[in-house]
């Protein structure tokens, strides 16, 4: 767009009024109609006007990335032990520590960045999809696709994409919280209002990010992107805070717990040396800033934010989406998973197999959403008119409609949103599940959805929520009277009928006919079907006739029931084996009946089948709930509200919950457990908005999956802060004692920094990214308040310490002396100094140094050991440690190496004592880890 064009589109946005004008001239302005735009059309526009996106919102940049580096204060300590170090003479030690310092920063930028990346295309893959009009037809869309002009269609649930006026709508209110701050449901309508109106009050406009609460509408697209009223505020739709969690809080507290440890030692040591005074100060401050360098593990930080990063990343290929990285903890705390039934353990393809009505049963041919089948009775082909008026009003009182969709569902990582998608869309049913297959029932006996719609216009809908159970519409018939038509479930649907359809006559309904209605319920649902009721009202009174509520279901006439199979996934069984192996209960929490929901977990096999129903619910105490809740696996005819009572419940008697969701009013559930779980298909905006993992595939077993992967991921991060952890203990102690023994540095805070950053860096990385140990999803999930540092790994960290400067002490006053303890001759005269290598304290330093990197190798081994992975199992690990030993060797006999590290080359006879020591470190190590098996748990 050139710069005039952009200055005056910018400027007339505020004064195009389209809230004030006919909705014609709004059309005229923005070159579009009822019909919306075309393909090729809209396209153009998206070059011209950008897509329909915030700006500011693409993340961090990269120098801002990179300026962090220098946020920490340990880098900060280091540049001024450089300008010291400069100061002072020792230019190579300063250029060194300088340049370890551009080491650590490009170090941590890269895993920053990448860690950036990794979670802006987790965001990009969370896409809003939008219904819009294209060529005339129904399309779903990316939303950021959207441009001025476009019809689009919303509805309850929905996040309005883009800036609206409105040109329809049904019961339609929206939440504009986001725009106005005002949390209250507006009621929309069509027409003009006054130009001076307020935004809060043009009660015609939809504006892009409020939520949409209840009925539906339609609307054409006036602004889109940062012209539309919130872009304009730039403050796109407020994501919920992140909480804090125990793990960010742990590192907190960790990070305090070195300082206090650092300024301890310091002072100590410090005071210690000036007592005896026999140091120079410049060795007094080389020692200070060797225990600090020391004591803070440099690469942790990068380290764990990387490994979250990727392990999300990982989950996303797996179909779970991780909207907060955090959430990766409490994942593998979980121990309770309260799922839906419908569409998550079941397929999302639902079938018609049994009609009843008229007192007569009909099976239907026909699998999935082919439109091929017959109408049976006792194996006999009959005709459609048996099941005519069951079949109409299904299709009538529906909301699906045929058209193209973009995104792909389910299958392999539902990453869709890169594509164009252009080209290639199918036509598929747009819609609910359950409508969908009564839609295609209705198609099999020859209904076209068009022609219907065009013979009963429809006038009005009673919307359909999980908490009423049913939906109403209302239309007018050919002869120009006017009906209602409604399903829902069949208890809710009998309940307002009085009458019922029997061969075409409208006859009494008696309580008789309503017993075996009941029964016929019942069998239809032990055979698992998702039983439907339906209904119409022939004559709807006038004042109905318009914007009908509740009050236009009554004295209806009883059409029949519909039974559909919805069989379990074949993949979920399995799944959910492998949760309870886990110590993970599955709860089963639906709106469906009791029979159907005790006869499909019955099938996939849940712990128990002991079922409370919504209403029994209600009428137990909190007492009472909580006695049972634990036994009971399956809640039935819930409504929404249910699901946080439950989810209450069992919070309050100490379980981790993860809740899936996905209409509306699940968003408070979905927000407030532990690990909230939307539907990526099925569920709406605002649930996905509430939600902490989205399913892409709306598929139990990735809750599953997402389970293995938090689990996963928090054994790496555990493994390396140990890891790293007990090198750092190690160099604090080996330092500390060295210098309190009067033996000067044992080693140089150069050589540590080295080890700290290089080769303790690089494999704990690569240990981010260790495969899962063979019995993550055997063992019982991790008490929430446990954090990564357990007593056992406390311990682990004091006893590797200790045992590693019991170790290298040794190959310091060996080589340092020429003897093992100073002042007695016990086996360097035994050894016999090979020529050449004179005892020395570089030498000595030598030792320390390449002993650490050494031991260091045997401790990862030892860490990964007792999680079963084998040295092999993680080839980015095998080449870590190959990279790590290369570079000390190119240290310890390149002339460069040398100078920079004040090292001597070793001979055979050091990488003996070098093997000896590590092979006594291996052992105590090995002992250490027999003892601890007494007195703690596994990890
Ligand atoms: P679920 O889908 O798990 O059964 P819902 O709360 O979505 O739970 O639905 C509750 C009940 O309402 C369903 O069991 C069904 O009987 C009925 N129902 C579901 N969808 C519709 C719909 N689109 N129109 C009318 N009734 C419906
Ligand atoms: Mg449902």
């Amino acid at each position: 767009m050139s710069r005039s064009e952009y200055s005056e589109r910018t400027e007339s946005a505020t004064n195009h009024n389209w809230h004030s004008r006919p909705l014609e001239d709004v059309y005229d302005e923005l070159g579009s109609s009822e019909r919306g735009l075309d393909a090729a059309d809209a396209s153009e526009r998206l070059e011209r006007e950008g897509p329909n996106a915030i700006e500011g919102t693409e993340g961090i940049s990269p120098l801002r990335i990179l300026v962090e580096q220098y946020t920490s204060a340990l880098i900060w300590v280091l540049i001024v032990a450089a300008i010291v170090m400069a100061a002072v003479g020792h230019t190579i030690d300063a250029a060194v520590i300088a340049g370890i310092v551009v080491f650590i920063t490009l170090f941590g930028f890269v895993q920053d960045y990448r860690a950036e990346q990794s979670i802006q295309a987790l965001k990009e893959m969370s896409t809003t999809y939008a219904i819009v009009r294209r060529d005339g037809e129904k399309t779903e869309l990316d939303a950021t696709k959207l441009v001025p002009g476009d019809v689009i269609f919303v509805e309850s649930g929905d996040i309005v994409p883009a800036d609206a006026r409105i040109v329809s709508e049904s019961n339609l209110s929206v939440d504009e919280a986001a725009l106005t701050g005002e949390s209250v449901g507006v009621s929309k309508a069509v027409g003009e209002v006054d130009p001076e109106t307020s935004l809060a009050e043009r009660d015609n406009m939809l504006y892009k990010d409020t939520v949409v609460e209840r009925g539906s509408g339609t609307a054409v697209v006036v602004e889109t992107g940062s012209e539309s009223e919130i872009g304009q505020i730039a403050t796109a739709l407020e994501e919920a805070e992140d909480r804090d969690t125990p793990f960010q809080s742990e590192m907190d507290r960790l990070g305090k717990i070195i300082a206090g440890v650092v300024v301890a030692a310091v002072a100590v040591i410090g005071i210690a040396e000036l007592v005896v005074g026999e140091t120079e100060p410049l060795q007094v401050f080389l020692t200070a800033v060797g225990i600090a360098v020391s004591a803070v593990p440099e690469g942790l930080p990068a380290v764990v934010t990387l490994s979250l990063a990727l392990g999300a990343r990982r989950m996303a290929d797996q179909n779970a989406l991780v909207r907060r990285l955090p959430i990766v903890e409490a994942l593998g705390s979980v121990d309770v998973i309260c799922t839906d039934k419908t569409g998550t353990l079941t397929e999302e393809e639902m079938t018609v197999q049994q009609i009843a009505t008229g007192g007569d049963v009909y099976e239907v041919t026909g699998t999935g959403y082919d439109t091929d089948g017959e109408f049976r009775s006792d194996g006999e082909s009959v005709d459609e008119a048996h099941v005519a008026e069951v079949l109409r009003c299904g299709m009538l009182c529906n909301n699906v409609d045929i058209g193209t969709r973009e995104r792909e569902e389910g299958g392999d990582g539902g990453a869709s949103g890169g594509d164009d998608g252009d080209g290639d869309d199918e036509r598929t049913y747009l819609g609910d599940p359950t409508e969908i297959a009564l839609f295609v029932a209705a198609q099999k006996a020859g209904f076209d959805h068009r022609e219907l719609a065009a013979e009963y216009p429809r006038l009005g809908e009673v919307e359909f929520t999980s908490a009423r159970k049913r939906m109403t519409t209302v239309h007018e018939t050919p002869d120009g009277d006017t009906v209602a038509y409604m399903k829902g479930a069949p208890e809710t649907v009998l309940e307002r009928c009085d009458r019922e359809l029997v061969d075409g006559e409208i006859v009494d309904l008696t309580d008789e006919r309503r017993t075996e209605i009941e029964r016929r319920n019942e069998t239809f649902a032990e055979d698992a079907l998702r039983v439907m009721g339906f209904a119409y009202r022939p004559d709807v009174p006038d004042a109905q006739a318009e914007s009908p509520d509740d009050g236009v279901e009554r004295e209806m006439v009883f059409l029949g029931l519909q039974g559909m199979l919805d069989p379990p996934r074949p993949e979920v069984s399995g799944a959910l084996a492998g949760c309870l192996d886990a110590g993970i209960n599955v709860v089963m929490i639906t709106g469906d009946n009791a029979v159907t929901a005790r006869a499909v977990g019955e099938e996939i096999g849940l712990r128990s089948t002991r079922v409370i129903t919504g209403p029994e619910l209600e009428e137990m105490d909190d007492d009472e709930l909580r006695e049972v809740v634990d036994d009971v696996d399956i809640f039935a005819r819930t409504s929404p509200d249910h699901k946080t009572r439950i989810l209450q419940m069992l919070q309050a008697k100490g379980h981790t919950v993860a809740m899936t969701g996905d209409g509306v009013n699940d968003a408070p559930a979905v927000k407030n457990a532990d690990v909230g779980v939307a539907m990526g298909i099925r569920g709406t905006d605002v649930t996905e908005q509430a939600s902490d993992i989205v399913l892409l595939d709306d598929n139990f077993a990735t809750i599953r999956d997402a389970v293995r992967g938090g689990r996963r991921i928090f054994d790496n991060v555990r493994k390396f802060v140990n890891y790293l952890l007990s090198g750092n203990g190690g160099e604090v102690t080996m330092v500390f004692t060295g210098s309190m023994a009067g033996l000067g540095l044992v080693i140089t805070p150069i050589q540590i920094l080295w080890i700290n950053v290089v080769t303790d860096g690089i494999p704990a990385l690569s240990m981010g990214v260790d495969p899962p140990a063979d019995d993550i999803m055997e063992r019982d999930p991790r008490p929430p308040d446990e954090g990564v540092i357990t007593d056992r790994i406390f311990t682990s960290i004091v006893g590797i310490a200790l045992f590693m400067t019991v170790c290298l002490l040794p190959l310091f006053t060996l080589n340092y002396f020429g003897e093992l303890i100073p002042g007695y001759d016990v086996t360097g005269a035994a050894v016999g100094w090979s020529p050449g290598y004179e005892p020395s304290r570089e030498l000595a330093q030598t030792m320390v140094f390449t002993g650490f990197v050494v031991f260091e190798i045997v401790r990862i081994q030892a860490i990964r050991f007792r999680y079963g992975l084998g040295i092999f199992s993680n080839r980015w690990l095998v080449l870590a440690v190959g990279v790590a030993v290369a570079l000390q060797l190119l240290v310890l006999y390149t002339p460069t190496g040398q100078l920079l590290f004040d090292v001597e080359p070793l001979g055979l006879v050091h990488w003996a004592q070098i093997a000896a020591a590590a092979f006594v470190f291996a052992v105590l190590m090995a002992v250490f880890v027999k003892v601890q098996d007494r007195y703690f748990d596994r990890y």
